[in-house]
């Protein structure tokens, strides 16, 4: 039991809010974007600054509390709370300082994406980031990152060019190419197993208006448009992205009144290249199928990325499961219109994102993410304001998975979508770099007190046998 004056010493020594138990915004502070998730930490820590951080972390450690990092706290597993620990909140460091000069931005460890682009978009300038704005650049980053400039300038983590971390021991330190370089390396695609970061320093690309929006099609025509879409986007040349969802179209403008509740298909589109060809670009595009709306057109690029955030607000009930593809085989299309077209509840759906292009010029062993051989990542996402539907999409999107993705993924998943779903689904993300992950974690964590994430275990003398065992076991569950 930790006395009052412990509780009350810390504060003091915090520029930001603590904020326990029986405090009036207590509800509100323990609250993250998936209303499902409802867990009850001893306190939360608004971090103001580095110092800030340092204090939560040699708390935590004194008084053994389990911290976790909580920067936009969209995870839909809920990883930016805990129970019974401390959550080291980062939402007040959200600053953005951008340089033009050398197209770089360094941005807060708690901003959100929507942070970064009105900051950049001034400039004409972007990094390739997700498809939310609200989320946030902490989580989104350390996991990889992926979204509408994916195909043309990679994943987010190929865009960061160093990072600020307090390390478990209370430490700080910077990490890039030069200084702890496997720390870098570890950061990009580790998710928050390694320290907080404070900031990130991203590189930028000419960026501003861009040629996007959707084009959907009736579901009577989804396996034609599926197999075009499969052929059509692993050859595309990296100017083009474009997702592919099966969605229920939106009962609101600016959506036609006669597609209100329907479910289709459709691809979302993102043209960062010249606005001057962008038309003869989608010419061939606008002649797959009958399309039956086509919203495609010049948006400013801050535009697209908050196209969905008034309908996907903090607070709905979701439930996701993804995996990694190589391939879309016809077996699996024709399985995915079978369970895409139950889609339980209007705001839930299919997506497939394409993580080739510019992401595959980077090798499986550069960075932490070691997925780069794969072509898509399928999410099926259930997502509901109301919790009296959460068996329904939980339901529909664990059978979904299992019936028509899983027996057609390559093992793993990306972690930023992943559930609570244990340690063989960490170690099959991660592959043949789980045993660097664990022994860079054993240097910067050895006691793993950062352990509120997709978890790499310390590499210990008994982690080879471990490992070993794992991947033998993993061969085996594949080869079925
Ligand atoms: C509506 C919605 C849309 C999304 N769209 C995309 C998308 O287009 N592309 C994509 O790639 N992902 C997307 N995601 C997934 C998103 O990348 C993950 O949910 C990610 O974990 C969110 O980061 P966060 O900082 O908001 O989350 P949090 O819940 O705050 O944190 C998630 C994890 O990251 C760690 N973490 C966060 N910040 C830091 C930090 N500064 N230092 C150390 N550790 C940290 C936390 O400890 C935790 O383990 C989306 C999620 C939602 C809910």
């Amino acid at each position: 039991m930790v006395e009052q004056s412990v509780y009350d010493e810390f504060s003091n020594n915090l520029r930001g809010r603590l904020v326990r138990p029986g405090d009036k915004e207590y509800d509100e502070s323990r609250s993250v974007y998936n209303g499902m998730i409802d867990r009850k930490p001893k306190c939360i820590a608004y971090c103001h600054n580095v110092a800030d951080v340092i204090t939560a972390v040699r708390f935590a450690r004194k008084e053994n509390f389990r911290p976790a990092i909580r920067g936009g706290g969209h995870n839909a597993a809920g990883l930016g709370v805990c129970d019974d620990g401390l959550v080291i909140d980062l939402s007040t460091i959200n600053f953005t300082h951008v340089e033009p000069q050398e197209k770089t931005v360094r941005v807060g460890g708690g901003a959100t994406w929507g942070d970064v682009d009105h900051a950049t978009h001034a400039f004409g300038l972007a990094t390739p980031s997700g498809i939310v704005s609200t989320t946030g650049v902490g989580g989104l980053t350390l996991g990889g990152g992926l979204g509408h400039l994916t195909r043309t300038y990679g994943l987010t983590i190929d865009n960061l060019l160093e990072a600020d971390l307090v390390l478990a021991d209370g430490s700080f330190v910077t990490a890039n190419k030069d200084q702890n370089p496997d720390l870098f390396w570890a950061i990009r695609g580790g998710g928050g197993n390694f320290g907080v970061v404070t900031s990130f320093k991203f590189r930028l690309h000419e960026v501003s208006t861009v040629y996007a929006g959707p084009t959907f099609w009736e579901m009577d025509e989804a396996e034609e448009i599926m197999h075009w879409y499969r052929e059509f986007i692993l050859d595309a040349p990296n100017e083009i992205n474009g997702f592919f969802a099966i969605q229920i179209i939106p009962p609101v403008p600016p959506f036609p009144e006669h597609l209100h509740n329907k479910t289709m298909c459709g691809v979302l589109w993102c043209y960062p290249g010249s606005l001057d060809k962008a038309e003869e670009v989608f010419e061939p595009i606008r002649k797959v199928g009958n399309i039956a709306l086509d919203m495609v057109g010049p948006l400013p690029y801050p535009a697209l990325q908050s196209m969905f955030d008034e309908l996907y607000p903090a607070g709905l009930y979701s439930y996701w499961k993804a995996d990694y593809l190589t391939q879309w085989s016809d077996e699996a299309i024709k399985k995915n219109i079978e369970y895409g077209s139950r889609i339980p509840t209007p705001l839930s759906g299919m997506h497939l994102y394409p993580v080739n292009g510019a992401a595959h010029e980077v090798g499986n062993d550069e960075t932490a993410w070691s997925y780069r051989d794969a072509n898509w990542v399928e999410n099926i996402v259930g997502f509901d304001p109301d919790p009296a539907n959460n068996k329904k999409i939980t339901t529909w999107a664990r059978e979904y998975w299992e019936e028509a993705v899983h027996p057609f993924t390559t093992g793993g998943a990306y972690v930023n979508f992943m559930m609570d779903e244990g340690e063989d689904r960490v170690r099959a993300t991660y592959r043949d770099n789980y045993e660097r992950l664990a022994k860079i974690k054993a240097k910067y964590d050895p006691d793993n007190f950062f352990s509120v994430n997709q978890n790499i275990k310390p590499f210990t003398n008994g982690s080879r046998e471990k490992i070993n065992q794992k991947e033998s076991k993993l061969r085996t569950t594949n080869n079925r």
